[in-house]
């Protein structure tokens, strides 16, 4: 079984570049894999998934594709799609992952993130994750009418916009000791997230020895993706061919 993962393609109406950076992947690259983990922020934010316009049926309809295939797809949420729905996974197949969990790959346990759980500096933003990922609020969310919740969505949007302008960067990466204290809880040595949007292969010490934390890349001039082809992890990118 090869697995590839992907995350953070901020999908939006906005950027046709990269939907079609998509449609070509899932044509080919992804073909490559049996089972496709995406590992949140697969969309640039989800008010609902009575909210699907054309675009959104059309993402869909892609994923419904893959895995009328035979092939796998997991979802995980990130800090702007965490409301993707039931009904969303029916119509795609595809399979829902809690933040965090371990897979197996290549006969080794993995640890796979969002990532937004590991900046443990940004109290504010858990503070507020912990509140709007609770079950009771969700669900009281969802019967709100849809106008009210496109409203709160793009008021936190604009809200995250202006304090990224005046939060530092240590704050928006990762602490290193919430790395360490995920990955040796979960007794992995590997473990795979995105959302920080710095790809990279991060070597890290952990009690019973070296570990490795692969950071995927968000979806903009280049695509990413990380694959398992021949039993070996390999952070892949790709060129995105702007309008
Ligand atoms: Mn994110």
């Amino acid at each position: 079984m090869t697995a590839a993962f992907i995350s953070d393609l901020h999908l939006t109406p906005e950027r046709p570049d990269i939907f079609r950076a998509f449609v070509s992947y899932m044509e080919h690259q992804a073909l490559k894999a049996d089972d496709l983990y995406i590992l949140g922020d697969f969309f640039e934010y989800w008010v609902g998934d009575d909210a699907m316009e054309p675009f959104h049926h059309n993402v869909a309809n892609l994923l419904k594709q893959y895995t009328d295939s035979g092939r796998k797809v997991y979802l995980m949420p990130g800090n702007r799609d965490f409301a993707i729905g039931r009904q969303f996974l029916k119509q795609t197949g595809a399979i829902w992952l809690k933040d965090p969990c371990t897979v197996e790959l290549n006969k080794e346990k993995v640890l796979l993130m969002h990532g937004d759980l590991l900046c443990t500096e940004d109290q504010q933003y858990l503070r507020y994750r912990k509140i709007i990922r609770n079950p009771l609020v969700m669900f009281l969310l969802r019967m709100t009418p849809l106008s009210y919740r496109k409203n709160l969505a793009r008021k936190i949007r604009e809200k995250s916009r202006k304090a990224k302008s005046y939060k530092s960067l240590e704050i928006m990466d990762v602490t290193p000791s919430a790395v360490i204290e995920f990955m040796n809880k979960n007794n992995v040595g590997t473990l795979i997230h995105g959302h920080t949007h710095r790809p990279k292969v991060h070597e890290v010490e952990l009690s019973q020895g070296k570990g490795q934390r692969i950071v995927l890349g968000d979806w903009d001039t280049l695509g990413w993706e990380l694959t398992t082809e021949n039993d070996q992890l390999q952070l892949n990118s790709f060129p995105i061919i702007p309008d």
